[in-house]
């Protein structure tokens, strides 16, 4: 069977529905190929926080000083500076117009006055979707892909690129539930948005040994990385394959990312089997995972209180999570240090020193063991939630190598005609690590140039 449309588009988590919803209103004529049973990827299960400078909520807080070149630098240092610098500045200048474009027309809410402030980050600059995850941002994207009359064909698994005599995608080759094979042709090209491979782990040993099984993972069992796969197949360039991120605090049995510890961000902080501290609370991603994985049995605990609390405000967010949690005793909450540490069986008395410690710090305003650049938070008053965690893998940074208008390049560096990507499958933002709260900006910006690049703007 064969179908045809100005513009095919695969894959329907945020990169995905920025290109298509682009796509249409540029007049093409769309659809939108999603292999899992449900729309959404991993935008719809991560906590979707969305980093942009001079945003409208650092306004409203007097946060003063942020500027996209700020952020661009936050990005190049914390990936090692093995990112793009000319996409880096794309991201970051463009970010501000993505997110008032998610706000007005996709009708996406943020929270008024809270911003996090992820790891490597200068400034408090993530806005938040209502309920700190993605599930706002996807129902949103839903809707308006509805309005739009934007057909999404579930149980649909892209497996080839399909290219005319001179080279130009025209299509893709595609197969559904029940084995069919279904052609999906493009006049005007194919958008890959299919995300990152952080559940193959074939393909992750293959770029990183040392990311074999012996790592769960956070992300959707979608994320395999079939994009990537179908374009290098007709030659497109890879880049950056081997940086592969674990998440420090995911959930020990599941490898589920841990959106409930965000209280990270605001005070919480990591203690050992020994009830010592051992790295920076808002140090990178990969470095609070390598430390942790040099701890006793390879995990942390993080422990906060209500004060801390009060200002992430992730234990109402995330209820759902909590109670699983205590289901699978990996939190206590318990009014004493005592009876909190003795549940797990750390170390009481050194745990209480370091309290001692953070509160003096807290206290003074100055962290000087780790130097937390957030500012630490008195932990004088219970009661206390600790909660059991280790690093799962949680993005790939590699992938395909795009230009500024998101087509897709061959190694030598020319353009393949007709082929888009953006989102988690390009290789060319993050460098060797991505910062917190940077995947949303890269899906929306670079989905959104896809569709317009697509649409003939
Ligand atoms: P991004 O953050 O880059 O938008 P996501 O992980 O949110 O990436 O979304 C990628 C989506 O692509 C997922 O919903 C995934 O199931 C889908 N997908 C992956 N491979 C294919 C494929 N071969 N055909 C169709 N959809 C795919």
């Amino acid at each position: 069977a064969e179908q045809s449309y100005d513009v095919v588009v695969v894959g329907s988590g945020g990169a995905g529905f920025s290109a298509a919803i682009e796509a249409k209103e540029a007049g093409k004529s769309v659809i939108l190929i999603e292999k899992m049973p449900a729309v959404g990827g991993n935008t719809l299960i991560s906590g979707a926080e969305m980093n942009v400078p001079n945003n409208w909520v650092q306004k409203k807080l007097g946060i003063k000083g942020d500027s996209p070149e700020i952020m661009a630098a936050d990005t190049l240092k914390g990936g090692d500076n093995v990112g793009d610098p000319e996409m880096v500045k794309v991201m970051t200048d463009k970010a501000l117009e993505a997110a008032e474009w998610l706000r007005d027309d996709i009708k996406v809410s943020f929270i008024e006055d809270q911003l996090f402030q992820f790891g490597g980050h200068s400034y408090k600059r993530a806005l938040i979707p209502e309920g700190h995850t993605g599930a706002e941002v996807i129902k949103k994207f839903r809707k308006k892909a509805e309005e739009l009359k934007i057909p999404i064909k579930l149980n649909t698994t892209a497996t080839d690129l399909i290219q005319d005599k001179e080279g130009k995608v025209t299509g893709i080759k595609a197969t559904n539930r029940e084995d069919q094979s279904i052609s999906y042709m493009a006049k005007d090209g194919v958008v890959l948005t299919t995300g990152g491979f952080g559940s193959n782990v074939e393909m992750r040993k293959k770029y990183n040994s040392k990311m074999d099984e012996s790592y769960m993972s956070t992300v959707t069992e979608g994320s395999t990385g079939d994009g990537i796969v179908m374009a290098e197949k007709i030659g497109a360039g890879l880049t950056n394959m081997e940086s592969i991120q674990t998440y420090p605090v995911c959930n020990i049995e599941t490898g589920v990312i841990s959106l409930l510890a965000d209280t990270r961000f605001d005070g919480a902080i990591l203690i050992n089997q020994e009830g010592l501290r051992f790295v920076e609370e808002l140090e990178r991603r990969d470095v609070i995972s390598n430390a942790i994985l040099k701890q006793t049995g390879g995990y942390t605990y993080q422990l906060w209180n209500d004060d801390i609390n009060d200002i992430s405000k992730t234990m109402e967010a995330h209820e759902g999570e909590y109670d699983e949690l205590v289901k699978q005793k990996l939190i206590v909450k318990a009014d004493t240090l005592e009876e909190a540490a003795d549940f797990f069986d750390i170390d009481v008395k050194q745990l209480k020193a370091t309290v001692e410690k953070v509160n003096q710090y807290a206290k003074d305003g100055e962290d000087k063991e780790f130097n937390h650049r957030g500012g630490l938070v008195s932990l004088e008053k219970g009661p206390y939630y600790i909660e059991k965690a280790a690093p799962s893998v949680h993005h790939t940074m590699g992938g395909l190598i795009i230009n500024e208008k998101t087509e897709v390049l061959k190694e030598d560096g020319t353009v393949i005609s007709g082929l888009y990507a953006a989102g988690e499958l390009t290789g060319v933002i993050h460098g060797s690590n991505r910062l917190g709260g940077n995947a949303i900006t890269d899906i929306i910006v670079f989905g959104r140039i896809a569709g317009q690049e697509v649409g003939g703007k």
